[in-house]
C-alpha cells in the first residue's frame, strides 16, 4: 500500500499567521526551534492535538512524534489528566500559599527517584537547573561547573556555553550576553570523554559539580558509553563535587525512574521538568537531603517562585505520573520504538542512503551521517540538507518529526499499531526521496 502523499502540503494558513506573527513575536516564536530554521519553510501552526495527531491550522493531520518535545508521553489531551486538572482548576488556579497536592507530586517523584530525598517545584526545566548549579556551588563552596558540548540544560548563563538543541540549530551555542567572566567558570567537554574529566579535575581543584544529560537529547539521540556514567559518578565522589543528572527530558521517559533506573547510577541532584509537568510549566530539582536541606527556607540558599508548585500544574503531573505507573505502558513504548527502529534500519539498508538511527526506549534519532554518533563534532558531521528533505518528505506524508537534526523524535503511549506502520512507510518512501535526489 503506498501512502497518500501530500506533494504540495498545503500551509496557506500557517504561512499567514507565520508573517502576522513575526511583526509581534521575535522570529514569530516563543521559542527559537519552533521557527524552522534547521529545516527551512514555513514553521507549521497547530490548532489542536488528539491522541497520537497534531491537526494544523490547514486542517492536515500528522502523527506527531515530537510531543511539545518530550511532555507529551500519553499523547494529547489525556482523558485523566485533563479531568483531574479540571476538577483541580476549580478550586482554584494558585493561591501562593501550600497545598496538598505539592506534596503528593513530590511523593510520586521520590517513589520513582531513590536518589531524592527532597524536592523543590519549580516552573520550567530552566529554573531546575539554574537552581541545582546555585546549591551545588553554595554547597560545595567551589565555582566551577563541568557540562558536555552540545547539551542543553536550559538557557541559564552558565550553561550556553558550547549548547545543544536551538542553540545548536541555529548555531549559537556560546550566547552574547553572557559574561566571559561567567562562560571561564563553566568547563566544556566533550560527551562520553571520561579521560577528559579526568583531565579537568586534575588541572582545576574549584570544580563543584558536573551537570549531565545522561542520555543526551539534545544534540540528536546520543546514548552514553558503557562506563562513562559510572565514570562521572566515581571521579565526582572522589573529588568531592556534586554530580547532577539532567534528566528533564528522560525523567519518566526512558523509564519510570529515568536514566537512574535505567543504569542504575544515582545522583547528587536531579533536575526533572517536561512530563512531570503532563504539558503544563513545571521543572523540579531534588536530591540527598544534606543538599536539599541548604535551600531556603531550610537553609540559606536562595531560590523561589510565584508559580512554583500551583495547582494546576501538580494535578497534570499527578495524572500523568499515576497514569505512567505501570510497566505495561513502558514495555508497550519500548516496542513501539523498536518497530520503528527495525523498519527505518531496513529502509536505510534498502534505499543506500547514508544514515544510522540511534535509539534509547521511546527516544530517538536519524543522523544522516555514515558512523555512530557518540559526542557532539560527531553529531555536527550529519547532513542537515538531507535531513531537511527529509523532514518535509515525512510532513507531507502526515508524520511531524522534529524540524532540526539536532533534536530527538518521541514516541507517546498512544500511537496505534497501524500508526507505527505509517511512519515506517513514510520513513521509507522519503528515504528513498533522498536516494532519487
Ligand atoms: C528541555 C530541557 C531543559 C530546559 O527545560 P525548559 O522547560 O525548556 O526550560 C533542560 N535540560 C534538558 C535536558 C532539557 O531537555
Amino acid at each position: 500500500m503506498r501512502n497518500r502523499v501530500r506533494k504540495n502540503l498545503e500551509l496557506n494558513n500557517s504561512k499567514k499567521l507565520f508573517i502576522e506573527a513575526q511583526k509581534h513575536l521575535v522570529g514569530g516564536v516563543n521559542s527559537p526551534v519552533r521557527a524552522f530554521k534547521g529545516v527551512g519553510g514555513t514553521p507549521i501552526f497547530m490548532a489542536r492535538g488528539k491522541g497520537a495527531y497534531l491537526i494544523d491550522v490547514d486542517g492536515n493531520r500528522y502523527i506527531d512524534l515530537v510531543g511539545s518535545w518530550g511532555p507529551l508521553i500519553l499523547g494529547h489531551v489525556s482523558l485523566d489528566v485533563l479531568n483531574h486538572v479540571r476538577r483541580i482548576l476549580r478550586k482554584g488556579f494558585t493561591f501562593g500559599a501550600p497545598s496538598a497536592l505539592e506534596t503528593e507530586l513530590a511523593v510520586l517523584v521520590k517513589k520513582a527517584y531513590t536518589s531524592i530525598d527532597k524536592v523543590r517545584f519549580v516552573s520550567s526545566g530552566t529554573e531546575a537547573t539554574l537552581s541545582a548549579l546555585r546549591l551545588a556551588r553554595g554547597a560545595t563552596g567551589k565555582k566551577k561547573i563541568i557540562k558536555f558540548e552540545g547539551c542543553y540544560h536550559g538557557h541559564g548563563d552558565s550553561f550556553l556555553v558550547s549548547a545543544g538543541s536551538g542553540a545548536a540549530t541555529l548555531g549559537l551555542p556560546d550566547s552574547p550576553g553572557v559574561p566571559e567572566e561567567l562562560a571561564s567558570l563553566t568547563i566544556s567537554l566533550p560527551y562520553n570523554d571520561i579521560k577528559a574529566v579526568e583531565d579537568a579535575f586534575t588541572r582545576f581543584d574549584d570544580i563543584a559539580g558536573v551537570i549531565v544529560e545522561p542520555v543526551v537529547g539534545n544534540m540528536g539521540l546520543v546514548p552514553p558509553k558503557p562506563g562513562f556514567l559510572q565514570g562521572l559518578r566515581d571521579i565526582t565522589s572522589k573529588h568531592n563535587a556534586i554530580l547532577i543528572f539532567d534528566e528533564v527530558m528522560t525523567g519518566f521517559r526512558i523509564a519510570y525512574g529515568g536514566a537512574q533506573e535505567l543504569y542504575g547510577i544515582k545522583a547528587d541532584l536531579t533536575t526533572l521538568g517536561k512530563i512531570i509537568g503532563g504539558g503544563l510549566p513545571v521543572g523540579a530539582y531534588g536530591g540527598r537531603e544534606d543538599l536539599m536541606s541548604q535551600v531556603a527556607p531550610e537553609g540559606p540558599i536562595y531560590q523561589a517562585g510565584t508559580l512554583s508548585g500551583n495547582p494546576a500544574a501538580m494535578a497534570a503531573g499527578i495524572a500523568t505520573l499515576k497514569k505512567l505507573n505501570d510497566d505495561q505502558l513502558y514495555k508497550k513504548l519500548e516496542e513501539s520504538a523498536a518497530f520503528v527502529e527495525e523498519g527505518i534500519k531496513r529502509a536505510i539498508q534498502k534505499t543506500g542512503v547514508e544514515a544510522v538511527f540511534q535509539r534509547v526506549g521511546s527516544m530517538a534519532t536519524l543522523f544522516f551521517c555514515g558512523h555512530p554518533v557518540e559526542n557532539y563534532s560527531q553529531a555536527k558531521d550529519a547532513d542537515r540538507k538531507k535531513y531537511s528533505t527529509f523532514f518535509w518528505a515525512m510532513a507531507q506524508r502526515g508524520v511531524y518529526f522534529p524540524p532540526s537534526q539536532f533534536e530527538a523524535a518521541f514516541f507517546s503511549a498512544a500511537l496505534s499499531a497501524n500508526d507505527l506502520k505509517k511512519i515506517v512507510r513514510s520513513a521509507h518512501e522519503s528515504l528513498q526521496v533522498l536516494q532519487e535526489a
